[in-house]
């Protein structure tokens, strides 16, 4: 029996409510994505990254500016370090993940690996990461609200 099985989940793992950057809601607050996103990019990005028009070579697919981030900036060193602000830090790894939702836990962890808050001189736990993310408006976070599929008690 051949069972198909997935091989490629790039999902998050965490549980519980996971948070995304609501790109309509930053604009409205009367900042612009795009220039967020031309932070992100690392020195050999920075301009393309701005000119959103960028013609696409030929035979080549064009890169979204965040799977560009995801694919190059966001590997590169200093894209995070230690003394990025917490705010500008979960923007960033809502980025490199290309705004997928994701749980403050993940958030949290990814944070460690880029060595945020390394220094021991922030609190960078799932908690506080929840609190900044709920009362921010400056960055548009939001809470996705877990989709109800039917999965009906009885
Ligand atoms: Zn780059």
């Amino acid at each position: 029996m051949a069972t198909k099985r997935k091989n490629k989940q790039t999902k998050p793992e965490g549980i519980g409510p996971r948070y995304f950057i609501d790109i309509k809601a930053l604009e409205e607050n009367g900042r612009s994505f795009s220039s967020l996103l031309s932070d992100c990019a690392c020195e050999e990005h920075a301009k393309s990254l701005k000119q959103e028009a960028v013609p696409a070579r030929k035979g080549q697919a064009k890169q979204s500016p965040m799977a560009i981030i995801e694919s190059c900036c966001s590997t590169k060193h200093g894209y995070l370090s230690s003394t990025t602000p917490t705010l500008e830090a979960i923007f960033k790894v809502l980025v490199a993940h290309q705004d997928v939702p994701m749980t403050a836990d993940d958030i949290s962890g990814e944070l460690i690996t880029y060595g945020v808050g390394s220094s021991g001189q922030r609190d960078i736990s799932p908690r506080v990461l929840t609190r900044l993310m709920d009362n921010d408006d400056s960055y548009g976070f939001v809470l996705k609200l877990p989709e109800e599929k039917s999965t009906s008690k009885k």
